[in-house]
């Protein structure tokens, strides 16, 4: 049977379907020097070209609306066409009976290399989450980023994400950095890294801005056919070596992403940012839970756009997030995972719910967050915070074609009733029948194409046992 229809495939066609991918540059001769085995699996036969026929499309684009029995076309890696009844004689027809289509899920902030400490963060002070992960992130290896992002990556495209933002602040050496960013290639996933210090560094210490510089000069090695973009994880204006970082960020013309009025503690940070000229549409800020005023409006001023991360916030007792100042104020906002070692999972179904629950319980008014502006934070919007939306983010001809399908004849989902709502308040990860990225199919029928997931968590396994032995951390 085919392949594409979601009809069972068993193992060995997946893994002879390796080699006619073609689409990871891990090999022999490629920028990364990790020496990691090849990994067994890298995926199933892709077609160039295929049609979703029939599904319930959300294109998220405000001309063109939702079609309720439509069909998307998708060749070479674009979506080509979106309508009724669509004509595309060679492709490979997809069923999208009972199907909800919409674009990837777009998530704007995770510290892929922590998912190896997935519900670490303990029940007493030494054992918080910032004591565990510094003390542990202290003794990876590169070998244990390079597991720790692939478990996170195959999350990701489990639970329907299919942009990540990379946010790795335990680059120890060069080849800490490399390691995340072959876990993202083989992944397959679109995504942005953005390169940070080693966990715990003193603000006297700038970052390896010559690593940073080599890898923006060598970009088009590592990018993976454009599926990956390059940024600054900053650590903030605290210091002269910060400062410097951010400098050099903005010389090389990348993107700044910084975390900021995270705790009442830390007010007043965006105030710092703002009167140093150092907030704008190249500078995302992440948390911003107490924020005066004046800091909103600076934020929106400047077009600075907000991650939020409800589930760490709430999980670490930062507060609650505000979207609706923000959104009130015309900021513009992603969503985020931040990090499994607090936030358990990826699950960004749940993290709209609470995006949309903790907006409308904080103003006391069901009306509040409409599910469908939720939805718009998740995708289109998420997509304009990391400057991507000319891309991504909606299901529109000519735009790269990442999108999901979510199968409502599932216990918890059915029966069909109002979509946007059904996403935001009733689906999760495990209705994600399939997920595309580029054109490339990484989830099908429920199940990873691209990875071998038994590997990946035997892997991520024992790197965990052998670091927290490194690190004496029981
Ligand atoms: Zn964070």
């Amino acid at each position: 049977m085919d392949k594409i229809t979601g009809s069972p495939v068993n193992r060995r066609e997946l893994l002879l379907g390796a080699a006619a991918l073609g689409a990871f540059t891990g090999g022999a001769g490629a920028p990364f020097g990790l020496g990691f085995a090849q990994s067994r699996v890298s995926g199933m036969a892709q077609p160039d070209e295929f049609l979703i026929r029939n599904a319930y499309v959300m294109t998220m684009d405000a001309a063109l609306g939702d079609l309720p029995n439509a069909d998307v076309h998708v060749r070479n890696g674009a979506i080509a066409a979106v309508g009724a009844a669509l004509r595309a004689p060679n492709a490979e027809v997809l069923d999208g009976a009972g199907m909800l289509v919409l674009p990837g899920l777009v998530e704007t902030h995770w510290h892929l290399w922590t998912t190896l400490l997935r519900s670490m963060s303990g029940d007493r002070q030494e054992h918080g989450y910032f004591p565990t992960s510094r003390s542990i992130g202290s003794f990876y290896t590169a070998a244990d980023m390079y597991r720790s992002a692939r478990l996170a990556a195959a999350e990701a495209v489990y639970s329907g994400i299919t942009f990540v933002h990379d946010w790795c602040h335990n680059v120890r050496d060069p080849d800490y950095a490399e390691a995340d960013l072959r876990a993202l290639t083989e992944s397959g996933l679109r995504a942005r890294f953005s390169y940070g210090t080693p966990t715990g560094q003193a603000n006297s210490e700038t970052i390896d801005l010559a690593d940073l510089t080599r890898l923006h000069r060598r970009w088009s090695d590592y990018s993976n056919g454009g599926r990956l973009s390059l940024g600054l994880a900053w650590r903030g204006a605290a210091g002269a070596a910060p400062l410097r970082d951010h400098e050099v960020a903005r010389e090389l013309g990348l993107p700044v992403s910084v975390h900021a009025n995270n705790s009442q503690s830390s007010a007043g940070g965006i105030a710092t940012l703002a009167a140093q000229g150092l907030l704008g549409p190249h500078v995302q800020v992440i948390h911003a839970i107490w924020c005066s005023p004046d800091e909103i409006r600076a934020l929106a001023d400047t077009g600075t756009s907000v991650s939020l991360s409800p589930y760490t916030e709430l999980r670490i007792g930062f507060g609650l997030p505000v979207t609706g100042d923000f959104l009130a104020a015309g900021i513009t906002v992603g969503l985020s995972v931040d990090t499994p070692a607090l936030s358990g999972n990826a699950d960004m179904f749940a993290i709209m719910k609470a995006i949309q629950n903790i907006e409308n319980g904080r103003a006391r008014d069901e009306f509040k967050l409409p599910a469908r502006r939720v939805l718009e934070l998740a995708t289109i919007e998420g997509a304009r915070s990391m400057g991507l939306d000319d891309q991504i983010g909606s299901l529109v001809p000519g735009k790269r074609a990442d999108l999901i399908m979510v199968n409502t004849r599932q216990v918890n989902l059915a029966v069909f009733s109002e979509p946007a709502h059904m996403l935001v308040e009733a689906a999760q990860p495990a209705n994600v029948d399939t997920v595309v990225v580029d054109g490339r199919i990484l989830k099908r029928g429920g199940e990873l194409t691209a990875v071998d997931v038994e590997e990946i968590i035997d892997e991520a396994a024992a790197a965990l046992t052998a670091v927290r032995q490194r690190a004496g951390w029981w």
